[in-house]
């Protein structure tokens, strides 16, 4: 599960979280909805710190993210540790993020081999099956610049499964893309639905967001101002934000 407590985040003096509870429970498909500059994408990296939260914490299947106790305070984990909670948790960016100099099949295997878990064969075999998987075993060999955005944003999918992860946060995946390539990548993210992942989703993919979402949260100026099932905070929109926010799209 994810705990998400009493999260604030500062960037200066902007207040940018503004006390973010969020629990979400193995298995859950969770979408995060909300205008421009709410705090989504900063909430969403927070969750593997690549935000620290100047108040509150994230805790992970048990275990509290890139922090630990120390009196009644909190002490930063040294980097190697918060590498290791980070492979455990799969994340996909807007833009891909690729490495430009490597293949599509050499980008999903080198997080494993490179950090020693995995020998260069295992990892390249497994690479080619995750390739297959999201529908790119064709273009194992092609580097980044010859294949579609789409295609680049299947790769970093199946790259953030390279570690097993037991959560995947996705940022906005389509958000980049071309209209027409927008559909083979939400193909994708809902065959991993299916299989059972737990994950956060940014979107604004309204229609794919009521089709998978087990948990639907709006994010406003720093807060979740609802969240509940796509009933509740879609179909009969409760809250003013969502229902101007709905209306706009
Ligand atoms: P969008 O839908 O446009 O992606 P968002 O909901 O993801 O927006 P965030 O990117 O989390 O919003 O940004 C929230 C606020 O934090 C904005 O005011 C933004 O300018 C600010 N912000 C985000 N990242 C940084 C940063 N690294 N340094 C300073 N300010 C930042
Ligand atoms: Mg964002």
């Amino acid at each position: 599960s994810v705990e998400i407590v009493d999260v604030h985040k500062w960037f200066g003096r902007n207040h940018v979280l503004r006390g973010v509870d969020l629990s979400i429970a193995p298995g859950q498909v969770t979408v995060i909805l909300g205008p421009s500059g709410s705090g989504k994408s900063t909430l969403l990296r927070t969750i593997n710190h690549l935000e620290r939260p100047e108040i509150g914490h994230v805790d992970v299947g048990g275990e509290l993210i890139g922090v630990r106790p120390h009196g009644d305070r909190r002490k930063e984990l040294p980097e190697r540790e918060i590498l290791a909670q980070r492979r455990r948790i799969g994340f996909v960016f807007q833009q891909f993020n690729l490495f430009p100099n490597l293949t599509a099949v050499e980008n999903v295997a080198v997080g494993p081999y490179a950090t020693g878990r995995e020998s260069r064969e295992s990892a390249v075999e497994r690479a080619r099956e995750l390739l297959t998987q999201v529908g790119l075993s064709a273009k194992a060999d092609a580097y980044p610049r010859q294949l579609s955005g789409g295609q680049q944003q299947r790769v970093a999918i199946a790259r953030a499964l390279a570690s097993r992860p037991g959560l995947l946060l996705f940022d906005e995946p389509t958000s980049a893309l071309d209209p027409e390539l927008v559909r083979d990548v939400l193909d994708v993210i809902r065959r991993l639905v299916d299989s059972g992942t737990t994950m956060v989703i940014v979107t604004h993919e309204i229609a794919f967001a009521r089709d998978v979402a087990d948990l639907v949260c709006f994010m406003d100026d720093g807060v979740i101002v609802d969240n509940g099932s796509v009933a509740d905070v879609l179909d009969d929109p409760r809250h003013p934000r969502v229902r101007e926010f709905l209306t706009r799209m």
